[in-house]
């Protein structure tokens, strides 16, 4: 009797146990199912990226940095300029010399006979200046044809509601998207909203550049279709500008060099629509620094059918040419605003006269 007791204990002990382990057995498999059978969260939709504005180098420091890239791209004129400080005696090879790699440099015939005239006089014509003294001669006859009176600023106060808006113009390959997609970071970095208006509509490719590159940034781009009126995309950016609240719109244009007159008609209808909407408040000339006077001859095309406020000299880091920043200015009677110094996303600088020499001087 009691051992049959004992028994049916110890059977319902043994049978608590086996129910209890099954149960935790049952809800340890269920806890661990492997995540392929339980259904996916659905994909976050990809926003534009954002541009992190503390990533993004301000622009009062950009020619700071790019001053060492300017002074090494450029290193024939500021040896020459070296050796002219450097040289024991100012004789006439001297001067030859010192004139030649400024005509090689794209100075121009004008300043550069200006400068060599105004050194001469200040340095004596023949003997050794002290390199201190001449040093600043130079330094202060550079800054002078280089000009630090012009206004570089980008104009680009608006009305409430109405957005700035910048017209690129230039020859195609000079840099325009890639200057338009710099400068929109920078924008967007210093808190501006920003529309990009693709109305380069003659190449495909032009229009895929610059979404690539309003993506990049976090923009929109407004396009249309291959072939389509430039003046009617611009017209379209330039509304939605106003429709989304935007502070600047920049709009790319097509520098087909076809004729004068199809140019002049071309951008002048871009402009002329636009300015039913809005004012256009600044129209950036981009030249390629590379180009030298050749660049220069085509430049003063786009300079003669629309009115350029500024502009854009690019490739300034693969150029020994940086004469020609006096150079354009002369010849168009506008400042440079904006100088690219290589293909990255912060490569693209205002324009400083003084950062521009000290550069040029090796200082
Ligand atoms: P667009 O036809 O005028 O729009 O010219 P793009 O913007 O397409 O530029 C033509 C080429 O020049 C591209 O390969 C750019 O990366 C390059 N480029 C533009 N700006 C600069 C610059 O400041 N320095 C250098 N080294 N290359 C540049």
């Amino acid at each position: 009797m009691t051992l049959s007791f004992i028994l049916i204990i110890i059977g319902i002990v043994v049978a608590v146990v086996i129910v209890a382990g099954i149960v935790v057995a049952v809800v340890l498999t269920r806890s661990h199912r492997p995540a392929a059978q339980v259904p996916p969260a659905p994909e976050p939709i990809a926003g534009p990226v954002e541009v992190e504005a503390d990533l993004v180098e301000p622009s009062a420091t950009r020619m700071v940095r790019l001053r060492r890239r300017l002074a090494s791209s450029n290193n024939s004129l500021a040896r020459a300029l070296a050796n002219l400080l450097a040289a024991n005696r100012l004789d006439a090879a001297t001067w030859e010399s010192f004139e030649m790699t400024l005509l090689t440099a794209d100075l121009g015939i004008g300043p550069t006979t200006e400068l060599v005239a105004s050194l001469r006089t200040k340095l004596g014509v023949e003997g050794s200046a002290d390199p201190a003294t001449a040093r600043q001669v130079l330094h202060d006859d550079l800054l002078a044809l280089v000009d630090p009176s012009f206004d570089r600023e980008l104009h680009l106060e608006h009305e409430p509601g109405t957005p700035a808006v910048v017209l690129m113009v230039g020859v195609n390959g000079t840099g325009k998207t890639t200057t338009i997609g710099k400068l929109a970071r920078l924008l967007v970095s210093e808190g501006n909203k920003v529309l990009l208006g693709a109305a380069d509509t003659f190449r495909a490719a032009a229009t895929e550049q610059l979404t690539t590159w309003g993506d990049r940034v976090g923009v929109p781009t407004v396009t249309g279709a291959e072939g389509a009126d430039p003046a009617s995309v611009a017209y379209q950016a330039v509304e939605r500008g106003i429709a989304e609240g935007a502070d600047v719109v920049l709009v790319d244009t097509a520098g087909r060099l076809h004729t004068k007159v199809g140019l002049m008609d071309e951008l002048g209808k871009v402009k002329r629509v636009i300015e039913k909407k809005a004012p256009v408040s600044e129209v950036l000339l981009v030249i390629d620094a590379t180009t030298g006077q050749n660049g220069l001859a085509q430049a003063k095309v786009f300079a003669e059918v629309v009115d350029v406020t500024g502009l854009v000299l690019t490739k300034l880091d693969g150029s020994a040419k940086g004469g020609i920043v006096v150079a354009v200015q002369r010849e168009l009677g506008v400042p440079v605003k904006l100088v690219g110094l290589g293909e990255g996303a912060d490569d693209l600088a205002p324009f400083d006269a003084e950062q521009f020499v000290t550069g040029l001087l090796g200082e």
